[in-house]
């Protein structure tokens, strides 16, 4: 918790902490069980968030993911307490429409900065091209490229209608960076700088890793890959690659056998060796489905998540290694 919040005690209640912790240095830390007073406090409720959180942060501010590491980002439930967390948070960042938890704890608590990252960054719709979805999980009535153009030219436009996996596109996380930046910079003045900093250094580091995937995947012999839910809609549409996913846009998407049998028809009409799990996620059904056609599986990981079971130690190194995956299984020269 940050120093404003000492503010919103009454004066008998911090008289009366003080009493309590006078041994102590900070009474505002007692109470809210922050671990510095001094510092920031950013809370996130999937891994992206926090890694961009902290690259821009350094040690100057306290990180806190509310999602459990190997936990998948789109179950996310929040306890009383990380809901508190949320209203306690000195900043907030995270995408409207990706976890229900995070919205309504957004919306309950009013947390003193909130960055919503669609707000600044160019959503796609949610079914892009060669990522079906079955119809009865849909829960617009429109399609996405009428609801995309309907509702672009509006602040409140609804997310809904959009890919929420904005990380999966170096170059967005580098944009989130920059605004992470900013936000730090108006909460802990004395800082600025450094955060600032810290968000040039992410973007070279971004714009590498964008460079390195636009040279490998520049020319592929298979340019379709089909994944276990359609998380890599800003990948595909970067690096020109068309995404097929097995479940809709969320993991919480059953396929249908119809769907199944689809993207059997997929795999073969585009010689697709490979069929992608995630870490996070059951892989039965990718499994099943490469059995079936006789080709491999493969793990790309859409990054809602770092664990001990993920191919690298922070969001850099997994996507180079979802790099190397997909080189591999697109036969990329
Ligand atoms: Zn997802």
């Amino acid at each position: 918790m940050f120093r404003h919040d000492a503010l919103k005690l009454s004066a008998p209640i911090v008289a009366g902490l003080l009493g309590l912790s006078a041994c102590s240095g900070s009474a505002a830390s007692k109470a809210s069980g922050s671990t510095d007073d001094n510092k920031p406090s950013i809370v996130v409720g999937a891994y992206p968030f926090a890694y961009v959180a902290s690259q821009v942060a350094g040690d100057m501010a306290e990180v806190t993911n509310l999602l459990a590491p190997g936990a998948d980002g789109h179950d996310l439930e929040l306890t009383a307490k990380q809901v508190a967390q949320v209203g306690e948070a000195d900043l907030v960042v995270y995408q409207e429409h990706y976890q229900e938890a995070m919205d309504e704890a957004v919306e309950q608590q009013s947390p003193g900065k909130v960055l919503e990252t669609g707000s600044f960054l160019e959503l796609l719709p949610r079914s892009g091209a060669g990522t079906h979805e079955s119809e009865d999980d849909h829960d617009h009535e429109s399609s996405s490229a009428e609801a995309s153009e309907d509702d672009h030219h509006h602040k409140d436009h609804d997310h809904g209608a959009y890919d929420p996996h904005v990380w999966l596109a170096p170059t967005n996380v580098a944009t989130i960076g920059d605004h992470v930046a900013k936000a730090l910079g108006e909460i802990d003045p004395g800082n600025a700088d450094a955060y600032k900093a810290n968000a040039a250094a992410l973007t070279e580091k971004m714009n590498a890793l964008d460079g390195s995937y636009e040279t490998g995947l520049a020319t592929c012999e298979v340019t379709t890959f089909i994944t276990n839910h359609a998380a890599f809609g800003y990948l595909a549409n970067r690096y020109h690659l068309t995404q097929v996913g097995i479940s809709g846009i969320s993991t919480e998407e059953e396929p249908s056998p119809a769907r199944i049998q689809e993207i059997h028809e997929i795999a073969k009409a585009n010689n697709v060796t490979t069929i992608f799990t995630e870490t996070a996620v059951s892989p039965k059904v990718a499994e099943a489905i490469a059995g079936d056609l006789g080709i491999q599986t493969a793990v790309l990981d859409p990054l809602e998540t770092l664990s001990d079971q993920s191919a690298g130690s922070d969001y850099a190194e997994v996507m180079s290694s979802n790099l190397e995956s997909l080189r591999s299984a697109n036969k990329c020269q």
